[in-house]
């Protein structure tokens, strides 16, 4: 940017001093045309010599006949003596000045004359050289400020990559705390810096997340492990022949593998899910019969609630059958859990506009504000939850929602501490449902 303005402004003055210095020529050509004004040979001759000496030029005007002189300004007479022909004339001056013009005028006297003038050829070229000479300097001179400048900008322009470069090598699994300095850069380096900041915090996030699934799982089995472990080791040392230690052991040791087989099978749906590997079979099939079956189960292993149900037949759900089974079992499973004998839990499902409903109350002891935005992170618990015998592994809702979300289904929950809750699936009703069902 500098160094362009310091060459416009080099070139234009070099411009001027040639339009005023070695452009003379046309000048003089204009100062000429002020003779036709003269009506005298003495106004001629003072004026000519003045455009001469302004100029650095001879000038003479000559009326010829042929090849002679009949009129001649008086200049060069002193030097040769007159008369002589043009050709002598030119030969003189020519011998050391170069450079003729020469043009016709008109005088006031109207006759035509040829008018010459010849130019000191050394002094415009002189004025040449030096003109050369300063703008070659004024663009070394540009370049060298061109060069100072360009190694300062460009050490400030790259001063941030050093800085980010030297950030990132810093950056490893057990660092990744550290940020690339987004002030120093500029344009689209620091969008650039921007957009890794924003990848790092989501690696962190993610490896964070990782690491505390890692190690709420080794948690979640030390619990059973530790269990099965003590009953074994109190088999070994007392329960040979004592029955009623023998039978509470084998009975712990069972509901402990089913616990950790429960477990390693949600683990291993949310590996199947993270790894994209989830496959879900689907087909229409009427979401009543499901719900009918789910409410059978349920009323055969829980005798301590009340269950009731109202539920619109013949509605057509696409979907995985057995995943979506598995989802509406955990929702009832959790209403039973959460909630006091004798509760009631009522199960509905209707169509609203496109969406096919399904609502899972129960009048448990509900979910809390600050737990109710958690409830769906994998091993996440509320207290009051972790108490209870009940509570399980805390993965349940996570894969229900895997599953609901997985079929274009949405989940909202309502709840009221001491209350109860209510999940409310939503799923939109399949097009053409009438032709595919099974
Ligand atoms: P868990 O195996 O602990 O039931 P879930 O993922 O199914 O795990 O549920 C996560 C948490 O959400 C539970 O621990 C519990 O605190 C809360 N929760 C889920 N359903 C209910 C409900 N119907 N009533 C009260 N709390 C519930």
């Amino acid at each position: 940017m500098v160094s362009g303005v310091f060459t416009v402004v080099i070139v234009l003055c070099g411009y001027f001093y040639l339009e005023h210095e070695v452009f003379i020529p046309r000048q003089v050509y204009n100062d000429v045309q002020l003779i036709k004004t003269c009506s005298t040979d003495a106004e001629y001759n003072d004026m000519l010599s003045k455009i001469g000496f302004y100029r650095n030029a001879d000038v003479f005007i000559v009326e010829l006949k042929g090849n002679e002189i009949v009129y001649m300004d008086n200049k060069y007479n002193d030097f040769l003596g007159s008369p002589h022909t043009l050709v002598e004339y030119l030969e003189f001056i020519s011998t050391y000045r170069k450079l003729p013009y020469i043009s016709t005028i008109t005088l006031n006297d109207n006759h035509h004359y040829k008018l010459y003038y010849y130019f000191d050829i050394h002094d415009y070229l002189n004025k040449g050289y030096m003109l050369i000479i300063l703008v070659s300097g004024a663009e070394l001179f540009g370049l060298l400020i061109i060069w100072i400048l360009g190694s300062l900008k460009s050490k400030k322009v790259l001063q941030p990559i050093y800085t980010m470069t030297k950030t990132a090598k810093e950056i490893s699994i057990y660092n990744l705390d550290a940020r690339l300095n987004i002030s120093e850069a500029k344009y689209e380096l620091k969008d650039m810096a921007y957009t890794l900041n924003k990848m790092l915090d989501s690696l962190k996030i993610d490896y964070t997340k990782q690491k505390r699934f890692v190690s709420d799982v080794s948690h979640e089995l030390r619990t059973p492990i530790s269990i099965i472990h003590g009953y074994a080791s109190m088999l070994q040392r007392w329960g040979k022949k004592d029955e009623a230690i023998l039978d509470e052991s084998i009975e712990a040791i069972k509901n402990e593998a089913n616990n950790m087989k429960d477990l390693v099978e949600n683990l291993l749906f949310l590996a199947r899910h993270d790894n994209q590997t989830l496959k879900y079979n689907r087909e229409n099939f009427y979401i009543d019969e499901l719900l009918g079956e789910v409410i059978k189960e349920t009323a055969i292993i829980d005798k301590k609630h009340i269950l009731e149900h109202n539920i619109t037949p013949k509605l057509v759900i696409y979907g995985d059958r057995n995943r979506i089974k598995q989802a509406i079992r955990i929702f009832v499973d959790n209403a039973i859990k959460y909630t006091p004998p004798s509760g009631k839990i009522v199960i509905k499902c209707f169509k609203d506009n496109e969406n096919i409903v399904i609502s899972i109350k129960d009048t448990g002891i509900g979910i809390g504000r600050e737990d109710l935005g958690n409830i769906f992170n994998r091993f996440y618990r509320s207290d009051k939850s972790r108490t209870r015998e009940t509570g399980g592994h805390g993965l349940g809702l996570s894969i229900a929602k895997i599953i609901i979300v997985g079929h274009q289904g949405k989940i909202k929950v309502r709840s009221k501490l001491e209350i109860g809750s209510e999940i409310i699936i939503n799923f939109p009703t399949p097009v053409n449902h009438s032709k595919n069902k099974h």
